[in-house]
Formats: C-alpha cells, structure tokens, sequence
C-alpha cells in the first residue's frame, strides 16, 4: 500500500485524506496543533463557544456541485440543519441611515429601490447579476487537466457561459463598480459588502449563492463540521498526529521522499501533499530550492495579491439583544486607529445558533475590522516592541465603547473575552501576513488554479486554499479532492469515488 503523509489537518488535509483512503491509500495527517481545523474552528472562552470560520458555506445546497464533497466528507451529512439566514447584513451609515442586505431578492431590490429612486435601472441591472451568479459555479469533478475531450466539451456547453460573466467582472474591483449609482448611500452599500479593493465578480458569487439558498451556515458551527471530517477521515482508517509539526519536505534527486518534524523524527512516505499556506511551503518547508511562476507572481506583488486581514474583539453578552440583526456593519463617525483609521466595524451576534456551547446563558458578539498586509506588519512591529498585550487592550476598550453605542439596553454588561489580530492567525496556520484566506481576486490579479505540481519536484502535491483563488472552504475541499485525483493519475489508478 502506498503511503502518503499530508502536512496540516485542515478542510483540505482531511479532504485528501478521505479520498485518499477511498482510493486505497495509507494517509497519515500532521498538524502542528492540538486540535485539528486550521481556519476552520472554533475555541472557548470564560463559557463560551467562540466560532472562527463559517459566515456562509457555499455548496450547503444540494442543487450546488459542491455539495457533493461536504456530503462525501460529512461536512455535511443528512443530519446537519443549517441555519438560512433572512438578512445578509445590516448597512449603518454615520448618519444613521440604515439598508439591510436581504437574501431574497425582490426584498433586496425593494430597499435598494427605496433608498435610491434615481438608480432604477442599475438597480434592476445589479439585481439581475446577482441572480446570474446565482447558478454560476466552479468545475469541481477533476482538475482541468485531467478532463477528456468529453468532460470538456461538456464544461463548454453547460458552463461556457459563465466564463464571460467571470472574466468581465473580474476585471473591475466593487469600488470601480459602484460609480455606476448616482445615490451615495447606495455606493457605499454595495462595495461595503466586501473589501472595495476585490474584484466586482467575488462580491457576485457571494451574493449569488447565498440569495440562492446556497450558503447555509451549519448548525454547531464550524468546529461541529471539522470535527464530522475529522471523524469520517479516521472511520475510513485514516491516522492523524497532531501537535506535531513539520519542519522540513525531504528531497532526493528532486522527489519528495518524507518529511522532518521538528523533534528531529523522519518520516517516510511515497508521496507529500502539503496544504499548508504556500508561502510557508516554499520557503520553508522546501527551503526555497523549488519555485513556482505562479506563485512567485503572487508572493512578489502585494499591490496585485493582497491578503485578507482582520483584527476581533470578542464579547460576552449575559443576555439576548433586543436587536436581532445576524451582522451590522457601522460606518463610524469617529474612526478606529489600528494600522490606520479604520471607518468601518462589523459586528455578529451569534444568537442564531442555540446549539453553540454557552449559548442557553451567553451570547456571544464579534467585532471585526477588515483590513490588508499593512494591518499584520502593523500588529507584528508592535510585537516585537513589547507592546502587544497592550494594544489589544486598547483596540479592545475602543471596540468595547462602540458596542456600548450599538447595544444600549447590555452596554454595562458586555464583557471583553478576547482579541484576535493577524498575528493569531500567523502563528495559529503559519499563513502569510496572518491571512486566513488565500490571495485576495482583485482586478489587476489574475485568476488562479494551480495545477498542484511544482515543476522538477516529483512525489509531491500542493493542496489547500492558497492554489485556488480567492480560498475560502469550497476552494479548500476541491484542493484536497484534486490532490487525490492528481496522486491516482501519477499512480495510474482509476480514481475511485463515493
Ligand atoms: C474568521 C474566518 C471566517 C471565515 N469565513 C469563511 C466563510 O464564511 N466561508 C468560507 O468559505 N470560508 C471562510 N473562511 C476561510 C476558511 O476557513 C478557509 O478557507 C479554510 O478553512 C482553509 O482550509 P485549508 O485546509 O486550505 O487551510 P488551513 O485551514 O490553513 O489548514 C492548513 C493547516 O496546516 C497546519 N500547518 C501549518 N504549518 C504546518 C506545519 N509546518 N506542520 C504541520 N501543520 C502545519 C495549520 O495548523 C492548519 O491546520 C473563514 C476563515 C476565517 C478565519
């Protein structure tokens, strides 16, 4: 039996793993930490269930091609209730003016309508996009270059289309888009949805599915899903070792022969597939003697591949709200300083999910700001200044007298229990500039789907969502499902599916 070693216990890792054991392989899963997720999890805090991950699960619907591995996974298994969520988020102007974000689309278009008269016709135009995106979705069967003539010919007639859609809205970023409406509010409503600076067609794809009824978030949330993967993974004979980090992919005569953790142990094995972030796979764990075009395009040019950051405060709310809203996101008055001013603050009650540990006492709020690569190197020289603890405290106490403002009736009782910064996530997935997610789309970027191989490296599988732009769950569970697929056809195995 061949036996392949899989470097980070993540949605990809355990989606490899899963498929590799179905094809008859011996899979052992390193992850460097205790438990296994990677950005997929969710951790406790004074009583409370913290989720980390899931905001809307593309391919929570059965019509959507993805639900084909979240099923095969138990990502999702016929047990699993999701919660649909009405509204997508609520829009607070400075002024107070407020627009809700609703998934069902004539709702959606009725406030829009009523907030901007003057923009009927983008209005109807925008709407009519979002519906076309409804039905828009990524091969996920096999990897482009193992398709036949047939399967490409078929992706031709059934999804030829949509590449017209893809490309031209990929071209334009949310804030070029939004010139369009007259109405200022509006402007801000639509590109405040996503970073302004991400291509026009991401902001489509979201909005797409999730008015589609294909972005359900998972009752239990995201640790609940982990765990399901985690389970059917070592029911199907697969073995993990966590807390065990890998320090080095050891080569001979350009094939990948195992791998070196850091207790000094080698480990054999046929092939490596490694989903952790690429960087760390280039440039460490490979030591940087094998590079990819690809990839060195992004790591080289953070203005055309920036990463997505963010920096939470997490609260303890004794009660529930009288404000029901799943998401509201402030256009501030004042700004925050983090890195810089920050005008913007999401926050996220997670009042939805009664099933979260904590959550018949607790509910639990998260306050984000969104930011980029200067946000980490901001966090991270502050760091290594000594005043880390320190500013956490500070963004904390500032969020906290924001939160007062938009929760009146628990102001006294909400209660800091924790912050998370880039930094937590650049030590927590030894990912580039603490992004938990792969290179941001913008429109000056091109659009990415590496084959998984690194040219003169043999044995060797690149997965995880930094191969598939923009990342995300869905582009993690194709990455580890075509690194499978890859390792069969090395093999010449005809892959066997659920
Ligand atoms: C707050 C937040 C919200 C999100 N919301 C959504 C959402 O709503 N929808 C969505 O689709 N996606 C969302 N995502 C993104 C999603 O979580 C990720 O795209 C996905 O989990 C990535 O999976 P992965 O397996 O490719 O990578 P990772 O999760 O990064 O897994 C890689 C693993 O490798 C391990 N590792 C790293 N280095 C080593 C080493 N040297 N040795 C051993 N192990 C190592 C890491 O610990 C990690 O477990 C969100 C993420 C966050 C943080």
């Amino acid at each position: 039996m061949k036996k392949a070693i899989i470097i980070g216990g993540g949605v990809a890792g355990f989606t490899a793993g899963i498929y590799l054991r179905a094809n008859g392989y011996d899979t052992l899963i390193l992850e460097k930490n205790a438990v296994a997720g990677g950005a997929c999890i969710g951790w406790e805090r004074q009583g409370c269930y913290i989720d980390g991950c899931i905001h809307w699960l593309a391919g929570s619907n059965p019509s959507s091609p993805t639900y084909k591995i979240w099923r095969d996974t138990h990502a999702i298994t016929h047990e699993t209730k999701f919660f649909e969520q009405d509204d997508l988020m609520k829009m607070r102007h400075s002024d107070g003016t407020e627009f809700i974000y609703w998934t069902d689309l004539n709702k959606l278009e009725k406030e829009l309508l009523a907030l901007a008269p003057e923009d009927k016709k983008e209005i109807k135009r925008f709407i009519k996009l979002v519906r076309r995106f409804q039905k828009i979705d990524p091969p996920i069967d096999k990897p482009m270059e193992l398709m036949n003539l047939f399967d490409l010919l078929k992706l031709a007639f059934t999804q030829g289309g949509d590449l017209y859609w893809v490309n031209k809205f990929s071209k334009l970023s949310a804030r070029d888009y939004v010139q369009r409406f007259k109405n200022p509010y509006i402007r801000d409503a639509v590109q405040d949805l996503i970073a302004p600076h991400y291509n026009f067609m991401s902001l489509l794809y979201m909005l797409g599915h999730i008015s589609g009824g294909d972005g359900g978030v998972p009752r239990g949330g995201s640790l609940a899903m982990i765990e399901r993967m985690e389970k059917r993974y070592l029911d199907l004979g697969g073995r993990i070792r966590k807390g065990t980090l890998v320090t080095k992919i050891n080569v001979e005569n350009n094939v990948a022969k195992g791998v070196t953790l850091r207790n000094g142990e080698v480990l054999e094995a046929d092939w490596v597939v490694a989903t952790t972030p690429v960087e760390h796979t280039l440039v460490n764990l490979l030591e940087n003697k094998y590079r990819n075009k690809e990839m060195d395009e992004r790591l080289a040019s953070v203005r055309n591949y920036p990463i997505y950051t963010y920096t939470t405060t997490v609260f303890k709310c004794p009660r529930r709200l009288a404000d029901k809203s799943l998401s509201i996101k402030l256009r501030l008055s004042t700004p925050i300083t983090i890195n810089r001013p920050y005008s913007h603050v999401t926050f996220r009650n997670y009042i939805y999910d009664d099933s979260l540990k904590g959550s018949d006492e607790y509910c639990v709020i998260q306050a984000t700001i969104h930011s980029d690569d200067d946000m980490f190197h901001w966090w991270n020289g502050v760091k290594a200044g000594g005043r880390y603890k320190q500013e956490k405290q500070r963004v904390a106490e500032e969020m906290l007298a924001i939160a007062k403002t938009l929760y009146p009736d628990v102001a006294d009782e909400l209660e800091v229990i924790d912050v998370v910064t880039p930094c937590t996530y650049q030590r927590y997935l030894n990912s580039r500039h603490g992004s938990f997610q792969g290179f941001i789309h913008t429109k000056r970027g091109k659009s990415l789907m590496q084959n998984g191989r690194i040219k003169g490296l043999k044995g060797f599988i690149l997965a995880g969502q930094w191969i598939i732009q923009s990342g995300g769950l869905p582009a993690a569970g194709m990455s580890g499902r075509f690194a499978a697929q890859r390792i069969c056809y090395t093999d010449k195995k005809k892959f066997k599916d659920f």
